[in-house]
């Protein structure tokens, strides 16, 4: 590949075609998605009724400037609004992007009150993407390491301290907003309990803070809610959305609740692509085809089921250290690093992610059902496995 430039190592596979859970190379051999292209596609691959809406809305209009009126994105507004329980909606084109239209709606609270450097609570080990504000935002130093300067207005503390958000409560004024992801994605499947939830949400509550919600990686169904937040019985005065939203199609989305509503004024934040008519009317038929499909429900579902099988058949596995989830976000902590499972898995006609050096990953898609649970947990045995024998040799 001596024209891209190496942001990416990927393996050695090319995948052709793909249906449901699985997809098939250049070879013809077939391979298990548990991992939906990192949670992206949620209907699964090529789902028939989504591939029907794709041509005929390329074949109707793909792209209108944001200068004119566009109704699949004021459709899909009130939809987004309806099952996030939010008030409006900005959209852009990736994760990264509505995460950016968070932190600036953020700036802009605090300067609006005249706050000097207005601050952002952020996590230890969160992930909220690679530009510059958000890779700033995130605790992972591979992913701000030679782009300094860094973003400032940013303060981190550790994922499910309550006490040292409490302490920043105390001694600082210049704080503005808290983004959080209520499970940690590429950080390794880290799950922010309800209490800490709720105890954040009245601290911000208290201070004045918006609460951001990143879920990016957690939203539209994937936990077996709409939001993960939900879970917690709390609501957020931001949420962003990405990845699943159009199954694919490039799409991000900054909700916004109460205060947040009125803080943008025309030319204040913007996107060419963001909200077009394609995107758009890709995510309203991939929300639609998950609600007539009960796709929710079945996360919660196949969640549960592959939990508990995961637990029952690898949680004494010699590599193993702990199995946890919620939902379809799924983690195996190995007690050694385990990125050569990746390999394993592949040849063995599965596809698994390791985000962090002791975590495998499964993020399947909300279609999934439970003899496909017992062809993953089952090849990711074998894998193990045969990771084992190789540490052994
Ligand atoms: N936030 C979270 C929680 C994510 O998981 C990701 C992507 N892994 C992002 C933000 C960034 O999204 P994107 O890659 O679409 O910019």
């Amino acid at each position: 590949m001596p024209h891209l430039l190496q942001t990416y190592d990927p393996l050695h596979v090319t995948f052709t075609e793909g249906e449901g859970l699985w997809l098939t190379d250049d070879k013809q051999q077939r391979y298990l998605d548990a991992i939906s292209g990192i949670g992206v596609t949620l209907l699964g691959h090529n789902h028939p009724e989504w591939v029907e809406q794709a041509k005929i809305q390329a074949g109707k209009l793909v792209h209108v400037s944001n200068m004119y009126q566009i109704p699949e994105k004021s459709q899909l507004a009130q939809k987004l609004c309806q099952l996030a329980h939010m008030d409006k909606v900005f959209f852009a084109n990736s994760g990264s992007e509505a995460n950016e239209t968070a932190i600036k709606l953020a700036r802009l609270y605090g300067n609006r009150q005249h706050i000097t450097n207005p601050t952002i609570i952020v996590f230890e080990n969160a992930f909220h993407g690679r530009t510059l504000a958000t890779l700033s935002a995130s605790g992972h130093r591979q992913v701000q390491a030679g782009f300094e300067p860094l973003s400032s207005g940013f303060i981190r503390v550790p994922f499910g301290d309550i006490n040292a958000l409490k302490q920043i409560a105390q001694s600082r004024h210049d704080v503005v907003a808290l983004m959080i992801e209520p499970i940690q994605g590429a950080g390794g499947i880290h799950i922010a309990s309800n209490s800490f939830l709720q105890e954040v949400r009245h601290l911000c509550n208290d201070h004045h803070w918006l609460l951001i919600s990143d879920e990016i990686q957690t939203g539209v169904g994937r936990t077996g809610k709409f939001l993960c937040v939900e879970h917690a019985g709390i609501q957020a005065d931001v949420v962003t959305l990405a990845k699943g939203l159009a199954n694919g199609i490039a799409i991000g989305a900054c909700l916004t609740k109460g205060i947040a509503n009125e803080l943008f004024t025309p030319d204040k934040h913007g996107s060419t692509l963001g909200g077009n008519p394609f995107a758009c009317a890709m995510a309203l038929k991939t929300l639609e085809i998950i609600e007539k499909e009960n796709l929710m429900q079945n996360a919660a579902l196949q969640g549960d089921l592959l939990l508990k099988s995961l637990n029952e058949r690898l949680g004494h596995h010699p590599q193993v250290k702990s199995v946890r989830g919620k939902g379809l976000m799924l983690a195996v902590e190995c007690k050694q690093p385990c990125k050569p499972v990746v390999k394993i898995a592949l040849k063995h006609g599965l596809l698994i992610n390791v985000p962090q050096p002791h975590i495998i990953r499964l993020l399947p898609p909300l279609v999934i059902q439970p003899k496909e649970i017992e062809q993953i947990v089952n090849k990711l045995e074998i894998s193990l496995d045969e990771f084992a024998k190789l540490q052994s040799n």
